[in-house]
């Protein structure tokens, strides 16, 4: 089975996705990497959707990524004993870590380190920023705030404080216990929300190791402060727009995004563009045009994939959603622009953050062109070759092929990889004879066309990439 398409497509399960029938359906459609969303559900719910998709990756032999999305430090206020509050512009709220009732004058907000950092003048933003606070005094326990927008507030409503480094970590105790049970599920990516710094990443790498890649999502303004630090430490990128469009002013999230999708190509970091891409579906059968636009606009700027949450997770068409996602990437990617506007945002290596297998992948850029190549072989066994190799948009897919299949299935997320798990290859006749059989069984060429092919020598031996071969298939 083969995907004809570069941009991949990541979709939530949840509720509305969750019977392995329906998970099939979705993966036929064309979901290449499921996101489990450890805020919500038990452990038991995950293990059976991982348990559904690692039986449908079997039953069509092709690595499917699961991608494992940790809550973070999501702040919430506490409850409110009579029910949702109304509070009114300019009237006085309080804040504070000790338990209370919670009404219109005061409610709980139980995060101890929170209050040392509200400086008088800083603002925090209520349920997805609709309410608007602005502290006025606070000590270690309580913040004074006026109300600067006012609304409804309602139990354990999300609480966003923009202008601020929080002194805390990205991993929760939650975090730490769901992060756990996501490496013994076998997670392939882990997502963190709300980083701030990359030595949040860091700190998770030294939990994780290297027994699955590290997403970062990018919804702090803090992060995106240190934006190409970040992008370094991690080993792939969110561009969380709900978050980040809570954080800041709506109108600066495109820009946003095209920069982070451009800093991460420059990387070669996969980068997922995320949330709201197709909202409406959430309860209709066909998406806006504008939204058509938005979902189009990501696969133009050369995004590695597109996500659903809410969408696939809740929605009433999971389906719907995953099929028109996958034709406007299909609509986008056969238009002749698309080639264009890929060139044009191809960017020069980091230097200091360039290797041998680099070189190799830049010439094969130019090979693929002269030749009018029609695939690109990859051998890979950490999947570093694959992703150098997808950092280049070369103008054929790659057929990566590895040994090991938690690469395989991490590849699932890259830009134009066609991750195949086989055999590892012992000398250059091998690649010679294994490149021109995979190309013609998977579909990627004919007989008389050319491939590309790079490996490394001596064969085996991870990190080596230093050969390309030409041949035909
Ligand atoms: P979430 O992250 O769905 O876990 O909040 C994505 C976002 O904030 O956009
Ligand atoms: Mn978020």
């Amino acid at each position: 089975m083969r995907r004809t398409r570069n941009a991949k497509i990541v979709a939530t399960l949840g509720p509305a996705s969750s019977s392995a029938e329906i998970i099939e359906r979705l993966f036929l459609a064309g979901v290449d990497v499921f996101r489990l969303n450890f805020s919500h559900g038990v452990a038991d719910d995950h293990r059976a959707r991982v348990e559904a998709i690692r039986a449908i990756e079997q039953r069509h032999g092709r690595p499917i990524a699961v991608l494992a999305d940790l809550q973070g430090p999501k702040l919430r206020v506490g409850t409110f004993a009579g029910g949702p509050v109304q509070l009114e512009a300019g009237q006085p709220f309080r804040l504070q870590l000790d338990a209370c009732a919670g009404d219109a004058r005061a409610v709980t907000l139980p995060h101890p380190e929170i209050f040392a950092a509200l400086k008088p003048g800083a603002e925090l933003l209520l349920d997805d920023g609709k309410l608007r606070l602005e502290v006025v005094r606070r000590d270690a326990r309580s913040a004074d705030t006026r109300v600067v927008v006012g609304g409804k507030l309602s139990d354990r409503k999300g609480v966003n404080v923009p202008g601020v480094v929080l002194p805390i970590s990205a991993l929760t105790e939650k975090d730490r216990r769901d992060l756990a049970t996501a490496l013994e599920l076998g997670a392939d990516w882990i997502a963190l929300s709300f980083v701030q710094r990359p030595e949040d990443v860091t700190e998770a790498r030294a939990l994780i190791g290297r027994r699955a890649g590290i997403v970062t999502k990018l919804e702090k303004p803090a992060a995106i402060d240190r934006l190409d630090e970040v992008i370094a430490a991690s080993d792939a990128v969110m561009v969380a727009r709900g978050d980040l469009g809570v954080e800041l002013p709506a109108e600066r999230v495109p820009s946003l995004q095209k920069r982070i999708v451009r800093a991460c190509r420059k990387r070669g970091r996969p980068v997922i563009v995320a949330t709201q891409m197709l909202e409406s579906m959430i309860e209709s059968p066909v998406p806006t045009r504008a939204e058509a636009s938005d979902v189009a606009t990501a696969v133009y700027d050369g995004a590695d994939a597109v996500m659903l949450s809410a969408e696939s997770a809740a929605g009433k068409y999971p389906l719907a959603a995953v099929e028109i996602m996958n034709r406007i990437i299909g609509q986008v990617e056969a238009d002749p622009l698309y080639r264009q506007f890929l060139e044009a945002s191809h960017t020069a290596n980091v230097p200091g953050d360039t290797d041998i297998a680099d070189a190799v992948c830049c010439a094969m850029r130019r090979a693929v062109a002269l030749l009018q190549a029609r695939a690109i072989v990859c051998c890979t066994h950490s999947g570093h070759t694959s992703l150098r190799a997808a950092r280049e948009r070369a103008e054929a897919p790659i057929l990566s092929v590895t040994p090991l299949l938690s690469t395989a299935r991490r590849l699932a997320l890259a830009w134009g990889v066609h991750s195949v798990h086989a055999e590892d290859v012992a000398s250059v006749e091998q690649i010679a004879e294994l490149a021109g059989q995979l190309v013609r069984r998977e579909g990627f060429a004919q007989a008389g066309d050319a491939y590309v092919a790079i490996a490394g020598m001596p064969f085996g031996t991870p990190g080596t990439t230093n050969l390309m071969r030409v041949g035909v298939a």
